[in-house]
């Protein structure tokens, strides 16, 4: 079971797409007292909830969650005793934009075996396009000597980068440059709510990413996601059991792109699941797409399943946004024309 703690909401950097403006809700940082209540309430909810050998997986997002170190430090603190007490195996993920890793964090990180996620978006001239600091100042130079520096110490460390209309064409280089580096697992994830997405860039997205197979063909050790789908069929959605969200002032949210949206709202952590609204959402995840009936790829796709990023992205539960199906589509005929491409070698 997962329960991420969005330990703030502030950050350091002023990134061009940053979702955070855009939140309904926002409630600045998360106090003691919550993060105590949160504790409590996920302990509940998982002896509630749990199924045999099922582990607790606490993750850190924000905002800059490393703005908050002390409180992670807290509630990792809090985790372990709990973990000694009750037999729980207790497991940790933070997601960062690297600006604040220094030595102390980097001790922390390894000591509690932390899975931690790096946004960044590729060459410096992509990178400090999008993601500068909040006075303006680029960041790319200390982020990546942080994302060298952790590679130290997970190989596996994982690689977020926002792709946009406006660094597209950059995509090859960008995917390459880190590879370069030593990064080795990179997920590519484009800013749908850009409303300057369209076919020609979509054609371009599909170029850059084949030549950037061409590159790799050879490299089994890397895990680069949109050139790595399975197309299997999706498991049922079990947000608001299986996964929660836990806002600054407590408040539950059932995903990760939901969270600071009241209308995805379905509980606090005082009154714990507001079944009714939970249930409204997973009824919704059950609907069929009627626009997408018919389509190869309606068992694996993400438009099909995640009826919260349809709702997000279009207003209508069950209808995909443009940009997404279009992705789906790259993705497929990647795949397609890899497994040609294997056949021929072998
Ligand atoms: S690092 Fe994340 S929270 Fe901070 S500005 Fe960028 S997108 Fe927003
Ligand atoms: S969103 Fe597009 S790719 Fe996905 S099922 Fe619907 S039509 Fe198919």
């Amino acid at each position: 079971m997962n329960f991420t703690f969005w330990v703030t909401d502030n950050c350091n950097l002023s990134c061009r797409y940053c979702y955070v403006d855009r939140l309904s809700d926002r409630s600045d940082s998360m106090t003691v007292e919550t993060a105590e209540a949160a504790i409590k309430y996920t302990v509940s909810h998982f002896e509630k909830y749990k199924n045999a050998n099922d582990s607790l997986m606490i993750g850190f997002h924000g905002g800059e969650p490393l703005l908050r170190f002390d409180l992670i430090r807290y509630i990792v603190a809090q985790y372990e005793k709990i973990a000694q007490a009750k037999g729980f195996h207790i497991t940790y993920t933070l997601t960062t934009n690297g600006t604040l890793i220094d030595p102390d964090v980097t001790t922390f990180l390894n000591q509690h075996k932390v899975a931690v996620t790096i946004s960044i978006d590729g060459t410096p001239e992509t990178h400090d396009l999008q993601r500068p600091f909040k006075n303006g100042k680029n960041s790319h130079e200390l982020v990546i000597k942080n994302v060298i520096a952790m590679l130290d110490h997970d190989p596996y460390l994982r690689i977020r980068m926002t792709l946009t209309p406006d660094t597209i064409d950059k995509l090859h280089e960008d995917i390459m440059y880190l590879l370069d580096r030593g990064c080795k697992v990179i997920v590519p994830a484009l800013d749908y709510y850009d409303p300057d997405w369209t076919e020609n860039n979509m054609n371009v997205m599909e170029g850059q990413l084949k030549k950037v197979i061409q590159q790799t063909r050879d490299r089994e050790d890397l895990l680069i996601a949109m050139l790595n789908e399975d197309f299997r069929p999706k498991d049922k959605c079990t947000v608001g059991i299986n996964t929660l969200h836990i806002s600054p002032a407590g408040d539950l949210y059932p995903c990760v792109l939901a969270v600071g949206d009241r209308s995805f709202l379905i509980g606090d952590i005082y009154q714990g699941i507001d079944q009714a609204n939970r249930d409204l959402i997973i009824n919704m995840s059950d609907k069929e797409n009627d626009i997408c009936l018919g389509c190869r790829l309606y068992g694996s796709c993400e438009g099909v399943r995640c009826k919260i990023v349809n709702k997000i992205y279009t207003g209508d539960y069950c209808k995909p946004c443009g940009t997404q199906c279009a992705v789906e589509n790259i993705k497929w005929a990647i795949k397609k024309s890899a497994l040609a491409a294997s056949v021929l070698h072998t």
